[in-house]
């Protein structure tokens, strides 16, 4: 559904910061990028976001390259962890915002959203502005705006680093009865191990530009390929 093909990127023409990487996604499927920081995984998401071009190789969606694809044909739901929200407006129009430049019929607008907020428990938070929302309640309107074009494939970026360790539980719940209940398929990059092996479905363990395994949970824990993945997946954050 979504492939990598030798992906290289390097910034300053020299140094190589992701290092050829290959993975195929499965539809529906959760993957994580999972690394210590500075190791390529934003680099990646980038590349597939289409915010960064990679200096080699292929990124697939359906089968089609679109390494030179702008961003907003991509189809693909995005959530950072700086998530603005536009202060001044509702969260119900911070969300029709993006349909709207779209020029999508006002009464079929009005409706996406709802459902967007539904997906996320807001449905009745539409008219509050972001100001009187709770951070975990703004995180799930970043959601909810990410999933309002209901795109089949959604990458978040530590969409949770900024919360504390119960909400971020929380939202771990949260993200994946979404993955689970729409079928999209996923890309998620986190430093956290221990939020890596809750979630996925296979996580790519990064080092220094260069996937070191490509597992599922179970076997990265049981079965780690070297000392870097073994030390990695054991550390507590
Ligand atoms: P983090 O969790 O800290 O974001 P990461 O694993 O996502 O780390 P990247 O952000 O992909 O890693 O960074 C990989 C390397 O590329 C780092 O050495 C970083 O300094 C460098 N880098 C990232 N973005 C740029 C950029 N826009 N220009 C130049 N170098 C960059």
């Amino acid at each position: 559904f979504v492939s990598f093909r030798d992906v290289q990127k390097s910034y300053d023409g020299e140094t190589l910061v992701v290092k050829g990487f290959n993975l195929d996604i499965a539809k529906g499927e959760f993957i994580t990028l999972l690394g210590p920081s500075g190791s390529g995984k934003t680099t990646c998401l980038m590349m597939t976001a289409g915010f960064e071009v990679p200096t080699h190789g292929d990124i697939l969606l359906k089968g089609t390259p679109i390494n030179s694809m702008p961003p907003h044909k991509r189809g693909l739901g995005i959530v950072f962890q700086n998530y603005a929200l536009f202060p001044h407006m509702t969260v119900a129009e911070n969300l029709a915002f993006p349909l709207e430049v779209r020029s999508l019929p006002k009464a079929e607008r009005a409706a996406k959203v709802q459902r967007a907020l539904e997906m996320v428990r807001l449905g009745s938070f539409g008219d509050r502005r972001p100001a009187q929302l709770s951070g975990g309640q703004q995180q799930r309107v970043a959601l909810a705006r990410a999933l309002v074009f209901e795109p089949d494939v959604v990458l978040m970026d530590e969409p949770l680093g900024a919360l504390d360790k119960n909400l971020r539980e929380e939202m771990q719940f949260e993200i994946k009865h979404i993955h689970e209940n729409l079928g999209v398929t996923m890309i998620y990059v986190t430093h956290d191990q221990s939020e890596a092996l809750t979630m996925s479905d296979r996580i790519a363990v990064f080092n220094d530009g260069v996937v070191q395994q490509l597992a599922t949970p179970q076997e990265l824990y049981e079965r780690p390929a070297n000392a870097f993945v073994a030390r990695f997946i054991g550390e507590n954050n």
